[in-house]
Formats: structure tokens, C-alpha cells, sequence
């Protein structure tokens, strides 16, 4: 069955990205997305990217999501950037913390997500629909399990509507995640977050850094690939789409794709399930 598909992009760095960029997103707006979101650099430091990038999306006729960091922000930074979010037609945050590169100071009036969530609900009521992030495999600075899913549970009862996963490859985490969800009380669609692989080294790094486990089985075979690129992308092409596929067969009824702003690899797990443009 397929399922509704969101597309995640970072700010481009220069001209020639943001050029590349509009190519990618034209070639996956094929699968009718419902929408694409772009991420925001804590502190503020891709303000112009981000809300340019999502202003392009928006001008080509699709749902944007804006990704909005909070931490070492003030309530009044909050504020402007969320009328300017508003007046710009922006309908979808996700409501982050954000981690502030190291050697930046903590600051700012907002300490978690909730806090972001309550906040723009205080201020903004309903004009914004808000999606916030949620760890399967436990966020790596969570006290527990327990904890983390207590911090789960305040975005949500702050105001959250959805909710978008880390990135896993271990199905299991996703399923016990949401049944515990369930259990305590939270109804809200749950969205599996899909890393595509396509370098060994990326993975590693991002998965090491962000806490996302991957299987010792899935690393070893990576690294037995070395610099062989068409080997690692075909056999994470066949790792992501089986993932994708007992995801959705368990009850998952939305994919969001971290495209790392790149077409092939996400159409490739789209077309090698099947699915077709909508
Ligand atoms: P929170 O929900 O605030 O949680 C952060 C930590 O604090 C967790 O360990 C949680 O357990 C703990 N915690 C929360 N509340 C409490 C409390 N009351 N008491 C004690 N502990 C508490 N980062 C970016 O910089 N830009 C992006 O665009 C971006 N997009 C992302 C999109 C998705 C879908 C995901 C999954 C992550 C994204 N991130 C992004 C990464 C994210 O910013 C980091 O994972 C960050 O460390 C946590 O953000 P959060 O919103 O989940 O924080």
C-alpha cells in the first residue's frame, strides 16, 4: 500500500546548491509529496537558506514545512521570525530544540521543544500546524527511555499534531516506540523518518553523532564495500526499501525522507516498492 510521503531538505550553501536544488525537488515532486520541509541551523545561522528555500517551495506550488529551532533563542526572536513565517504563507513547523555547535553558550529563554511548542501555541493559536521530532532509539542526551518519552509526551500535550522519527533501521524500535506511545495516551500520527544510504562514512558519522543505531550486520557490510559506491548503494537500496516495506505493512501510514538533497537514492526506494506518482 502506498502511503502519503513527506521530502526533508537541508538550506543549500551556495548559488550552485540552491541551482542543483530546484532540479532535485522538481524530480521528487513526481511522488506528489505532501509536503517537503527544510531544516534550520540552531542558533539561527541558516535563517536566510532555510526560510529562502522554503519560500521557493512554497512558490512552486507545494506544502512547505519550516524547521525552527529554539535553542539560545528569545521569545522575541521567536515572535518576528514567526510572523515572518506567517506572512510568508507558511502553514507547517517542526517545532525543534536544536543543538548548538559546541562552544556556543546554552542562553536564550527557551531549554526544549516543548517549551517552542507552548509558546507558539500561546502566541499563535492554531495558524500553524506542528510537527516535532521523536527518537525511536532514545534521543542520546535522554536520562532513559522513560524520560524521553515523558518529553515525548509534554510536546504533545503542549500542542504538537504530528510527529516525525530519527532515523532507524531496526523496525522493532519504531513498533515498540509507538505501542508505548500509545499506552500512554498519545493518538498523534507517529511519521518514520527514512535516512536512504548512499556512503558508508555519511552513515556512520551522522548515526554516530545523532544516536541512530546501525545493526552490526548493516555496518559490516558497509564496511566490507570500502570505496566500492555502486555496492553500498545497492545494497542500501534493498536494506531501506525492506525497511520501508515492514514498516508500512506494521501501520505506518506516512514516510518522511531525509533526502541529504539528493533525488536518486529516494526515488530509488519509491520505485523498488512499487509506488508510482500520484
Ligand atoms: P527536545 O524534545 O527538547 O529533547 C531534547 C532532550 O532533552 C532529549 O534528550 C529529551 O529527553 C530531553 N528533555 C526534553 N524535555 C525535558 C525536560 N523537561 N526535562 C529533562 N529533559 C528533557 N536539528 C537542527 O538543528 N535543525 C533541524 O532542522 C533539525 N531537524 C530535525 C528533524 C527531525 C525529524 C529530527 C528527528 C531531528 C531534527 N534535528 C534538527 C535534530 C534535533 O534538533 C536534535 O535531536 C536535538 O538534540 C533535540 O531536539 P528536540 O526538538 O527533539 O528536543
Amino acid at each position: 500500500m502506498q502511503v502519503p510521503l513527506s521530502f526533508e531538505f537541508f538550506p543549500p550553501k551556495t548559488p550552485e546548491g540552491a541551482v542543483k536544488l530546484r532540479g532535485v525537488r522538481q524530480q521528487l515532486y513526481a511522488m506528489r509529496p505532501e509536503f517537503c520541509s527544510v531544516t534550520y541551523g540552531a542558533g539561527g545561522s541558516t535563517h536566510e537558506g532555510t526560510f529562502g528555500a522554503v519560500r521557493e517551495i512554497l512558490a512552486e506550488g507545494v506544502d512547505a514545512a519550516c524547521h525552527f529551532s529554539c535553542i539560545g533563542a528569545t521569545r522575541d526572536t521567536v515572535r518576528a521570525q514567526l510572523a515572518e513565517l506567517k506572512a510568508m504563507g507558511v502553514k507547517r513547523l517542526v517545532a525543534l530544540r536544536g543543538d548548538l555547535p559546541s562552544g556556543y553558550g546554552i542562553g536564550g529563554e527557551f531549554l526544549y521543544a516543548s517549551d517552542l511548542v507552548r509558546f507558539i501555541r500561546e502566541e499563535m493559536d492554531r495558524d500553524f500546524h506542528l510537527e516535532v521530532a521523536c527518537y525511536p532509539e532514545v534521543h542520546p542526551q535522554a536520562r532513559s527511555p522513560e524520560a524521553d518519552l515523558q518529553a515525548f509526551a509534554a510536546k504533545v500535550n503542549a500542542g504538537a499534531d504530528s510527529a516525525i522519527t530519527q532515523y532507524f533501521f531496526s523496525p522493532e524500535a519504531y513498533f515498540r516506540f509507538v505501542d508505548d506511545a500509545r499506552k500512554a495516551g498519545l493518538d498523534l500520527p507517529i511519521v518514520p523518518g527514512i535516512m536512504p544510504i548512499t556512503s558508508s562514512m555519511q552513515l556512520m558519522r551522522f548515526s554516530d553523532a545523532c544516536g541512530a543505531e546501525i545493526p552490526r550486520w548493516i555496518r559490516l557490510r558497509l564496511t566490507s564495500f570500502g570505496d566500492d559506491t555502486a555496492s553500498i548503494r545497492a545494497f542500501g537500496l534493498d536494506v531501506v526499501t525492506a525497511l520501508c516495506e515492514r514498516l508500512v505493512a506494521g501501520g505506518a501510514r506516512a514516510l518522511h525522507f531525509y533526502t541529504m538533497n539528493q533525488a536518486a537514492a529516494t526515488l530509488g526506494v519509491l520505485q523498488q516498492l512499487g509506488w508510482q506518482a500520484r
